[in-house]
């Protein structure tokens, strides 16, 4: 398939500054990442907070400016386009964020939030603008006589669906979405993510998920990138990072996700600060695998499709199932069987 986007040893620090305003280090928020997203592609970018995932789909986006590597769309390089080029790629790249509040002016009705793209890229001439909204709102679920209502009118899941037609009406190529469900209700999630997937199908759109939420990744994903301090740590494609995990990190996440089959060692402590990331490889400060050799050197990524940045990938055990659910009365019979004998039967686990 051929790349829309391509990311190529990205770099993004931010300076820390004490009290008397003099530089005293940086954030390390993204840290040499080479990706690449084909036409039609759905990425998942997972990790904890922190992690610089929000960051790097920023710099996807060149809404802030790498301190080193290229961002190539299309085969441009966006870092090295003028100013004129750049707003008019813009058109082709689109963000959803986490809160709607946040890309809805209060001051515009929904009909204006969504003909304001229509107008600035000139997709439809005016007289069909309050046509094209109405397509857009039915496209997202929503009923057209709705766009003369304000975005206080609205529920946390329809302003998102609002957000949505927005950042379709300029027909767009690629679509960031940062967390685009985990602020709203349980319920609607669901819907909003079923909305998501069925438009990203229907319009053959390229998406870039950003979230924490693995649930959602599954549901939607056709290649998983894990993010650790900065960096990646395993990226391949959706099944088999989510159902045979190599990356002791991704282990530690999918382990933590209730239902999920495996169980892997809890991952202790918290996030080193990223001013001072630990030398070699990042997770060793809290990798129950981790050797002398982890603590000096940073792995590199191992080849495509599967690509890990472990020093013992290949030599870790694999990642264990979880304790099998039993029905209720085969779990019965085995609890009963366990305290009737004397010591735990050979062949029956306990319960
Ligand atoms: Fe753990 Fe070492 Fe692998 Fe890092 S390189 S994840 S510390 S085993």
């Amino acid at each position: 398939m051929t790349a829309l986007l391509e990311l190529d040893g990205l770099v993004k620090r931010f300076p820390v500054r004490d009290a008397l305003g003099r530089r005293a280090g940086a954030v390390h928020a993204v840290d040499g990442v080479s990706l690449s997203v084909a036409q039609g592609e759905v990425l998942a970018i997972v990790g904890e907070s922190g992690c610089g995932k929000s960051t790097l789909g920023r710099l996807m986006l060149n809404l802030i400016t790498p301190d080193a590597g290229s961002v190539r769309f299309g085969g441009d390089d966006l870092v090295k386009l003028s100013p004129a080029a750049l707003r008019a790629k813009r058109r082709d790249m689109q963000l959803i964020l986490q809160d709607p509040f946040a890309s809805l002016d209060p001051r515009m009705t929904v009909e204006q939030a969504v003909a304001e793209p229509l107008r600035l890229h000139r997709i439809v001439p005016r007289d069909q603008e309050r046509a094209e909204v109405a397509g857009l709102l039915s496209r997202v679920g929503l009923r057209p006589e709705l766009a003369r209502r304000w975005p206080h009118e609205f529920s946390g899941g329809q302003r998102q669906r609002v957000a949505i037609a927005r950042a379709l009406a300029s027909r767009p190529k690629l679509i960031v979405g940062d967390e685009p469900v985990s602020a709203l209700d349980v319920s609607v999630q669901a819907q909003v993510v079923n909305l998501l997937g069925d438009l990203i199908r229907d319009l053959g759109l390229t998406f870039v998920l950003i979230s924490h939420d693995l649930g959602v990744v599954r549901h939607v994903a056709d290649r998983v990138a894990v993010m650790y301090l900065g960096r990646i740590v395993e990226e391949g494609p959706a099944e088999a990072v989510l159902s045979a995990p190599r990356h002791p990190y991704t282990r530690a996440l999918l382990a933590a996700v209730p239902g999920h089959g495996t169980k892997a060692p809890p991952i202790d402590g918290d996030v080193p600060s990223p001013i001072a990331p630990p030398p070699g490889c990042r997770f060793h400060t809290r990798c129950p695998f981790a050797e002398a050799a982890c603590r000096e050197a940073a792995p590199a990524l191992t080849a495509p499709p599967h690509r890990v940045a472990c020093h013992l990938d290949g030599r870790l055990p694999p990642a264990a199932p979880r304790a099998e659910r039993l029905a209720g009365g085969e779990r019965l019979k085995r609890l009963q069987s366990f305290f009737r004998a004397p010591g735990p039967q050979p062949g029956v686990p306990r319960p």
